[in-house]
């Protein structure tokens, strides 16, 4: 992190605006809070980014919240490509005071650049190929890979630039740990699989019912007990569906260690719909 704050440091001078890439599904728990403090008086773009697997209603709230705060808010799908187009467009609206200053001064020409910014996996390497046009995707998928710092030209007075942009989210409390998780932006290790599947189907238990309902086949979903916590509630689930699903061990137990692997593939992979992990409060 400190490297990453050098350049950040170093290069913000060199930009016009910042652009924060963010999970539409944990625009909080994706975002370095200390982005705030490195990119002070700068003004701001924030991206939700994968807005193909987010809860649009969330989306929309976020989107306002955002907004609200003085940010411009771009909605986007880096990989099927929705919303990129709208990227220039959005930067010189942002800029707009600014680049009438420049057309008075008489330097119409002059090049805007914009720091991406963005947690690992976020989607900042495809988001970027995608307002560049480039053809080759120089993408893995695996967190933390994008290439040395560089200027990617944008469209005619724009360029990126599409690091120093690596930055570590912050686990400022247990949620965020948890829903970085979920999505598979950190490694499952901060919990064991199971673990992390409870919290998963008590969230989703609460407030996508009808999702757990119907991907697992349930008519029902077992109520929840007064003062039962995420991770007992959420075990109860796992038990349900994966009783549907016939993952059972010996003695007629239901193996809920299977069954939250399964589930957390099958939400990582959108096979249970699309989700808003965290709401404006
Ligand atoms: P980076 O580490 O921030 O540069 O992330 P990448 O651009 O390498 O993206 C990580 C993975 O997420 C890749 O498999 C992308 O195809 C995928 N991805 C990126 N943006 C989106 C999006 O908006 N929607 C979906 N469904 N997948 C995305």
């Amino acid at each position: 992190m400190t490297k990453t704050r050098r350049m950040i440091a170093e290069q913000i001078r060199h930009v016009d605006a910042v652009c924060e890439i963010l999970d539409a599904r944990i625009p909080v728990s994706s975002r370095n809070p200390d982005v705030d403090e490195l990119t002070a008086g700068k003004p701001r773009l924030v991206v939700l980014n994968r807005v193909d697997q987010a809860d649009p209603e969330g989306t929309r709230a976020w989107a306002a919240y955002f907004r609200a705060r003085g940010y411009a808010v771009l909605e986007s799908d880096a990989k099927g490509g929705a919303g990129t187009g709208k990227f220039a467009a959005a930067v010189r609206e942002l800029l707009a005071d600014k680049l009438r200053a420049y057309a008075e001064k008489g330097q119409v020409g002059r090049v805007v650049r914009v720091m991406i910014l963005g947690i690992p996996n976020v989607g900042k390497s495809t988001f970027i190929n995608k307002v560049a046009g480039r053809k080759t995707a120089k993408t893995e998928d695996r967190p933390g890979v994008t290439r040395s710092k560089q200027w990617v030209p944008i469209d005619r007075g724009l360029e990126l630039l599409d690091t120093p942009g690596i930055l570590w989210p912050k686990f400022e409390d247990q949620s965020v740990g948890l829903n970085l998780a979920f999505t598979g932006a950190v490694k499952d290790d901060i919990l064991d699989v199971e673990t992390l599947g409870c919290h998963l189907t008590a969230y989703l238990g609460e407030r996508y019912p009808g999702a757990l309902e119907s991907a697992y086949k349930l008519s029902a979903l077992p109520e929840r007990e007064a003062e039962e916590n995420d991770v007992a509630w959420g075990y109860r689930l796992l038990e349900a569906a994966g009783r549907r699903r016939g993952f059972l061990i010996s003695g007629g137990e239901v193996d809920t260690e299977r069954m939250a692997k399964i589930l957390l593939d099958e939400f990582r992979a959108g096979k249970l719909g699309r989700f808003t992990l965290e709401l404006p409060s």
